[in-house]
């Protein structure tokens, strides 16, 4: 149901020009494909992708001999979660969970993607499933920052983590590694910063954060979330790239979905990147973060 009102914009898009498609449809002929390629580079999905899908889909169409618009679309919706799924066949797409003691997520990403408000999204998530969460504001360099994780405690009613502004971020994640050890705490969220212009000493930065934890807790961090913003299309797959480049990422949070129309971005994301989507984020609201799935995905963008 959120996928319904946060894909409102891919829909529209996406789904209008497939009804301008279907408009003058006849048959499936070479003039349909070209269109649908056409609107498929629209959603973003790709230049490769787009031709990719439309050439397994005439493969597609003419096997299962569909003639109508309703047996194409059928078929255009089941190839698409077929791609999506057949890129990374033995990956989930749920969280890594501790099987023992506290696990910890790391978010990533540049500034204004929506990696704060992910992190508030997902405590209040656990917290209501009634999990001990905790947050670690380990942006210590941005202005602002802390308070802001602050405020997103207070309202997922979780304890935040904090240290001096300008402080090292590694001692503020090492303190709240020991507070979830001591307190048997369930899961540690923390907030990293995202400042890109000075690429080199963020990656270190990460990487001391995250040897921080791996010594405290040998199986931690169990996901490392790169937080992509959905509305910036292809330069999202830039900064992706670039951080995967020095980075483990273990998993994509693909945020503002609500306000794109490229929802295609997603397959993009997939067959470029190798990792998978692990949740979607659909408004500014506390509740706006989904598990992704292929499936409600793909459904939703042709409603
Ligand atoms: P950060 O710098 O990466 O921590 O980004 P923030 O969490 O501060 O978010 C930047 C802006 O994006 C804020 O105005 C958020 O309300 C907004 N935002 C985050 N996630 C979403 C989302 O899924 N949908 C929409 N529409 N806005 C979002």
């Amino acid at each position: 149901e959120k996928y319904d009102k946060g894909l409102a914009k891919s829909r529209q898009t996406f789904g209008q020009r497939l009804n301008a498609l279907f408009a003058n449809f006849r048959s499936v002929d070479e003039e349909f494909f070209d269109n649908l390629e056409e609107a498929l580079i629209g959603a973003d999905v790709g230049y490769e992708m787009a031709v990719k899908i439309s050439d397994e889909l005439r493969d597609e169409v003419k096997l299962r001999n569909a003639k109508s618009q309703q047996e194409v679309t059928q078929t255009i919706i089941e190839k698409l979660v077929d791609i999506y799924e057949a890129e990374g066949a033995d990956e989930k797409n749920s969280l890594n969970f501790a099987e023992k003691g506290p696990t910890v997520i790391l978010f990533v990403g540049v500034n204004g993607v929506g990696k704060t408000t992910t992190v508030g999204k997902l405590a209040h998530q656990y917290q209501q499933e009634g999990k001990k969460v905790v947050l670690a504001a380990a942006d210590t360099f941005r202005a602002g920052a802390i308070e802001q994780l602050e405020v997103w405690g207070k309202r997922a009613d979780v304890p935040v983590v904090t240290g001096k502004a300008k402080s090292d971020p590694a001692a503020v994640v090492y303190d709240a590694v020991q507070k979830v050890k001591q307190e048997q705490d369930d899961v540690l969220l923390v907030d990293t910063a995202g400042r890109l212009q000075n690429k080199v000493n963020l990656m270190n930065e990460l990487e001391k954060i995250k040897r921080v934890i791996h010594r405290e807790i040998p199986e931690a961090p169990h996901e490392v979330l790169l937080v992509l913003d959905a509305t910036t299309g292809q330069n999202a797959l830039i900064q992706a790239k670039q951080f995967k480049e020095t980075t483990d990422v273990t998993g994509i949070v693909l945020t503002k979905l609500d306000g794109t129309a490229k929802g295609g971005i997603v397959l993009a994301i997939r067959s470029e990147l190798k990792v998978p989507v692990k949740l979607v984020g659909l408004g500014e609201q506390i509740d706006d973060l989904q598990a992704f799935d292929p499936n409600e995905f793909v459904y939703g963008l042709f409603k």
